[in-house]
């Protein structure tokens, strides 16, 4: 099976706000999908240092002195040892040595970590950059990876000046914020936490940590460590129940390194059009269907009537219903992020993927919807500050006829839920590729048809009322 090519880049950028832990979306995934050997963690450094290898790490700092490479290096392989010493010391403060006595012995083991030279072997790149190599990048730091070619990931961070300091921030907080990405968690900034992390494996938001760019590494993070050891080793702690957290007064449990009451099932897609419905079962994978939006009998979400939840997650949130029409509806949740899957008969009729985004200075609420109409491939989009305001914007997409042509249909709503602007534009590549051709005309002609004015006028009135029913 062809790899996708994919570089993986996690910025550290300048701004925070809470985080609690997660693992990234392909944690669980391997290099190979056809092998059935493989173990999570396999583009990640952790399974290595489970196995009690030394991490190999290639240090590239052309601008660095005899001294300042040492420095590097010894700096770097205390930021690895961090990583581990500070989930124990909490395990220990909280007294729960003896719960925790195999992954104690792991913990108090290290990591080790071996600078090579730059034609051995290696297992990571390590670059310390002046601020003139990175140019225009804006970032501190940063984790990349190259799936094309099974490479060493590499980190990137900027030369720290005087105080250890990397544009204003702590050089350690830095480089230990991109090493974590290296063992596998995933960065847990407000907006980007649901994009990269996995579906099921992470903790509810508590508190910061150094993966939001805090100066500690958080209790919550130190669940996370103990969960992604569990996870890669594949060991099962606590039996039913689970274990509980380490953070001081929390009743959040863990049971195969997912968080109790989450799931069971996990959506993402490789393109709108690629879906992948998997089923947890107890932290296990038990079922993984690849799904394709089925154009030709596609549901529209203007055609939906109301559903009937059949389950919901530990915090009440529906994960199974059935549709009017007696569809299979599943969810699935990543912190603010919710996937929704619609199913008729086993096919894929219907996606959805609903998150908050970046407006201006503040955030909004996008709900996108993905589904066939006429055989053609169609969008509607709709967004608010609040579910509760009616405030904001809708906007229907879709393909129409032979010539590829497309049409984008907006309507903007007031605070009253009244409709303050709206628009219809009609878009052909026929026109942008042959201006004035006969086949133009000829599409133009069929434009102008009043059938084709009113199909679009009613399609807007649709897209109007599917607004104002959302809350
Ligand atoms: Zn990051």
């Amino acid at each position: 099976m062809k790899r996708v090519f994919s570089l993986m880049l996690l910025f550290l950028p300048v701004f925070a706000i809470a985080a609690p832990w997660g693992v990234p979306t392909d944690y669980t995934h391997t290099w190979d999908p056809s092998s059935p050997s493989s173990r999570p963690g396999e583009k990640y450094l952790l399974p290595r240092i489970l196995d009690g290898q030394t991490v190999r790490i290639y240090l590239d700092f052309p601008n660095g002195n005899e001294k300042q490479r040492a420095a590097a290096q010894k700096s770097i392989a205390d930021s690895y040892a961090r990583w581990f010493a500070e989930p124990a010391k909490i395990i220990r403060q909280t007294g729960r040595e003896a719960e925790f006595a195999d992954i104690l012995k792991i913990l108090d083991r290290g990591i080790r970590v071996q600078f090579v030279g730059v034609d051995q072997p290696r297992d990571l790149d390590f670059c310390i950059a002046s601020r003139s190599q990175l140019a225009g990048t804006g970032a501190a730091g940063w984790y990349e990876r190259n799936d094309e070619d099974g490479g060493a990931p590499r980190i990137v961070r900027l030369m720290d000046t005087a105080g250890n300091r990397i544009m204003g921030m702590d050089a350690e907080i830095v480089q230990l914020h991109e090493i974590g990405h290296s063992l596998g968690l995933s960065d847990q900034y407000d907006f980007w936490r649901d994009e990269g992390t996995h579906a099921v494996y992470h903790s509810k938001p508590q508190a910061d940590g150094i993966m939001k760019q805090y100066p500690v590494i958080s209790c919550d993070e130190a669940d996370g460590i103990v969960n992604l050891i569990d996870l890669t080793r594949r060991v099962r702690r606590g039996g039913e129940r689970g274990w509980r957290s380490l953070c001081k007064g929390s009743d959040q449990y863990y049971i195969n390194a997912m968080p109790a009451g989450r799931g069971p099932y996990a959506i993402s897609f490789s393109s709108e059009l690629d879906w992948m419905l998997e089923t947890f079962r107890d932290g296990k994978k038990v079922q993984e269907q690849k799904l394709t939006l089925d154009l030709k009998n596609g549901l529209s979400p203007f055609d939906e009537g109301p559903e009937r939840v059949l389950e919901r997650d530990a915090a009440g949130r529906p994960v199974r219903a059935q549709g009017s029409q007696g569809e299979d509806i599943f969810y699935s949740y990543t912190y603010d992020k919710r996937m929704r899957l619609v199913l008729r008969d086993g096919r894929l009729v219907q996606s959805e993927e609903t998150k908050p985004v970046r407006a201006g200075n503040g955030q909004v609420m996008q709900r996108t919807v993905f589904f066939g109409e006429d055989g053609e491939f169609s969008v509607v989009i709709m967004s608010r500050a609040k579910w509760q305001q009616p405030k904001g914007w809708a906007a229907y997409e879709t393909q129409f006829g032979e010539e590829m042509a497309s049409v984008s249909l907006q309507i903007h709503f007031n605070a009253k839920g009244q409709v303050s602007k709206h628009s219809i534009y009609v878009a052909d590549e026929v026109r942008a590729a042959s201006s004035g051709s006969k086949k133009e005309q000829a599409l133009e002609q069929a434009l102008s048809q009043s059938m084709q004015q009113q199909k679009w006028q009613r399609k807007l009135e649709e897209l109007s009322e599917w607004y104002l029913k959302q809350h």
